[in-house]
């Protein structure tokens, strides 16, 4: 199938498709050298993993900021490069259940996750779930579910949401997989999280315990709690909240000839910090992808100086808060598209782009490529015929797959524009033991083959801004 595909391209290629020896010469100054130079910076410990709000990300947007002013670029946020917005930090504090003077401390004995306002001791009420009994009340309670594994705990909170409760009480019947729970993901709950200000994500509190502590609250065997018990306890959750200022980093180039039809090119240049005492990095999560934009930004600057275009208008977009949940991306979409989403004809989006994942141990000239069909023929087209042009990577279409379990698609920034029927492509090395670990660094990152990939969204750009008609959305 592959390989069908990449003869067709060809044929296309000899047959519409001439390469164009202007879009070579600019193509050529996306170089591995440069890639790595501008990743040293960014991926260094300096900048200690480029968490949203933090130090890190702030230096992270400077940098990217003056590199956009030294390639001349209009700065179109009110003559700045940076929009700012402000997001909600939320931390759980103090988290426990007390009986008399005996605690047991949130993140020791049992994880909690909520973004319910509270604070304080308060009396809740734990009632065992009964399945068999339709007309039990649950509302304002907290429903115990016996689980044995993690698995399919999301659907018993919605349920538990719709019938009224005021949050969840997992106990887990295996004591390994509770205790690997505890490890995992303790230290995530723990930090604080972030989220659009005024946007409450999940008022259900939900608890993720063991029989043990469960016993412990009914002040009897877990096995002789039966359902629809219930027992009233003092807990307590400690929940602050402030706002935290982030930004996104835009650079503008005019198009010569079309200039309000812009093409957008994303990246997200913050990554998750800080973890345990351990800095992440982010070499290839994304990393890889900034320092493409930069370095296609570059390549643009360079043709706009000789007046060799682009036709149409090029934002490229540095977006914070990917990683908390594609915030910066949801703000200029949702809130402030600064050019209007109907005039955006395309957005590109390179997230990790540095890497070789197993599947391509024996062929590293390789990028998945996600989202190319999804809403214009036209542009997946002109996707494949410029790869068969002038880069011959071969693009791989696994997780463009409805039924791809990962469902990448919807999982990087470009999904913001696609969910307003922008077309979009999204670059993808694949997954590697090192994502989101302290030990995605720079020196794993091939320089060479992150170089071609580049290229191949250069290539893509200038013909998506440079072709007479803008491309086409039919789906
Ligand atoms: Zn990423």
């Amino acid at each position: 199938m592959r390989k069908f595909t990449y003869a067709l391209g060809l044929l296309v290629a000899i047959g519409l498709f001439a390469q164009d020896k202007t879009a070579m010469k600019f193509a050529k100054t996306i170089t591995a050298n440069d890639l790595k130079e501008h990743l040293s910076v960014l991926a260094s410990d300096e900048y200690e993993g480029r968490e949203t709000g933090k130090k890190g990300q702030k230096m992270a947007a400077k940098y990217i900021a003056d590199h956009f002013k030294s390639l001349g670029f209009e700065a179109p946020v009110d003559g700045s490069h940076f929009q700012k917005f402000n997001l909600t930090e939320a931390t759980i504090g103090n988290v426990y259940f007390r009986k008399g003077e005996e605690k047991k401390i949130g993140f020791e004995n049992f994880v909690y996750y909520s973004s319910a306002e509270t604070s304080g001791e308060e009396y809740i009420q734990l009632i065992m779930a009964d399945e068999e009994n339709e007309d039990l009340d649950y509302e304002g309670k907290y429903i115990v579910y016996v689980a044995e594994q993690l698995g399919g705990l999301q659907e018993k909170a919605q349920k538990a949401e719709e019938a009224g409760a005021a949050g969840v009480f997992f106990a887990l019947e295996n004591e390994d997989e509770f205790q690997s729970m505890i490890t995992r993901y303790g230290p995530y709950l723990k930090r604080p999280s972030l989220k659009m200000e005024g946007r409450d994500n999940s008022a259900t509190k939900l608890v993720i315990a063991n029989k043990e502590l469960a016993g412990w609250l009914y002040e009897k065997a877990f096995e002789e709690i039966e359902a629809g018990e219930t027992a009233t306890v003092i807990f307590n959750a400690d929940y602050l909240d402030k706002p935290v200022e982030t930004e996104n980093v835009l650079g503008f180039l005019k198009g010569s000839e079309k200039p309000e039809e812009v093409l957008v090119i994303t990246a997200h240049y913050d990554h998750v910090g800080i973890i345990n005492e351990e800095i992440h990095n982010g070499a290839d999560d994304d990393g890889s992808g900034t320092v493409s934009v930069l370095e296609i930004a570059e390549a643009f600057a360079q043709a706009s100086k000789k007046k060799k275009g682009p036709k149409r208008s090029i934002l490229f977009m540095t977006v914070t808060g990917e990683e908390k949940g594609l915030l910066g991306s949801q703000y200029y979409t949702d809130t402030d598209p600064i050019f209007p989403l109907e005039n955006t004809v395309a957005n590109l989006n390179i997230d990790m782009v540095g890497r070789i994942d197993d599947a391509h141990a024996d062929n590293s000239d390789y990028i998945y490529v996600i989202g190319s069909d999804k809403l214009s023929t036209e542009l997946h087209e002109l996707s494949e015929e410029v790869n068969s042009t002038y880069t011959n990577l071969e693009l791989d279409y696994t997780y463009n797959d409805e039924n791809d379990p990962n469902r990448f698609y919807y999982r990087s920034d470009h999904y913001n524009f696609a969910k307003n029927n922008v077309p979009i492509i999204f670059y993808f090395n694949g997954t590697h033991p090192d994502y989101h670990k302290p030990t995605d660094t720079i020196e794993k990152i091939a320089f060479d083959t992150m170089e071609k990939r580049a290229r191949l969204v250069f290539y893509t750009a200038w013909e998506i801004a440079n072709r007479e008609e803008r491309i086409e959305v039919d789906k």
